[in-house]
């Protein structure tokens, strides 16, 4: 689960944790965050594994480090991104490529390791790729990350066009404007935050909770004949 460290993903760390999987949790920062112990007190086995998922070499750490610890990889969540805000015409080209190795490459790096594994021991698997709705929108000054997230939602399908047949279900998640450190830049302006809410159908901003049902489904048997598909979850953002 990469990126567990806080946020969108220690959420879904805990909650696939309470469904009954051990759980690696990583994320750039040194000491693990709170997601670690929970698991912990839920009786399952974690570790915490921090570093770049820009470097190839922690990519494959990560999943080495899985399959040792916990015998085999059976679910991979690509959440692990960051988001990088400036107008196109002034976007560096250091913003893009640290957004693109990120949010585009690192997912595909991960995927494609533990994908490898699933497939040598044909028992399947799931994948869960972390997108947006700005894999369907353009977004405002953030060019690289709509690139990055639109590209999620390309690969999830490219990849499920693969290994459906291997029984790999791989699925993205886009979730709308949520409450996360992600989002703090936007939730402190006053201005975006109001036209943001008032897009919002549902009337709030998202928690990290609303996503952990739909993380438990594309990860479980429930959702074995569901290939290729970007779960929408936005408080009704993208229906308005
Ligand atoms: P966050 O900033 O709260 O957490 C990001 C997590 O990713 C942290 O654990 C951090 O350690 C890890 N991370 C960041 N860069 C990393 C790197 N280079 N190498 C390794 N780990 C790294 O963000 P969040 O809101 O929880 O976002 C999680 C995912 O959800 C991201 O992919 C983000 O793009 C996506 N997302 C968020 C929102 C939102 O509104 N918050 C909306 C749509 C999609």
């Amino acid at each position: 689960m990469t990126g567990s460290h806080k946020g969108l993903g220690a959420a879904i760390a805990i909650a696939l944790a309470e469904a009954g999987a051990n759980v690696g949790c990583h994320g750039r920062d040194p000491q693990p965050g709170h997601a670690c112990d929970e698991i912990r007190a839920l009786g399952k086995k974690t570790f915490y594994l921090a570093g770049d998922v820009a470097d190839p070499k922690v990519c494959s750490d990560l999943i080495e480090k899985t399959a040792d610890e916990f015998g085999s990889i059976d679910i991979l969540v690509n959440n692990a991104g960051i988001i990088r805000r400036a107008p196109a015409a002034e976007h560096s080209i250091a913003y893009w490529n640290e957004v693109i190795a990120v949010d585009l490459t690192a997912v595909f790096r991960l995927s494609q390791l533990a994908g490898q594994q699933m497939i040598r021991r044909a028992h399947g698997g799931k994948i869960v790729n972390i997108a947006s709705v700005l894999s369907f929108q353009g977004g405002v000054n953030v060019p690289g990350y709509a690139a990055a997230k639109g590209g999620v939602a390309q690969l999830t399908k490219a990849l499920s066009n693969e290994w459906a047949a291997k029984k790999i279900n791989v699925n993205a998640i886009a979730p709308g404007y949520m409450a996360t450190d992600n989002t703090e830049a936007l939730r402190n302006d006053a201005a975006r935050s109001r036209q943001i809410l008032e897009r919002i159908p549902a009337g709030r901003w998202g928690e990290p909770r609303d996503l952990t049902g739909a993380a438990v489904f594309l990860c479980s048997s429930a959702s074995d004949y569901v290939h290729g598909h970007i779960l929408v979850i936005d408080g009704g953002w993208l229906a308005r």
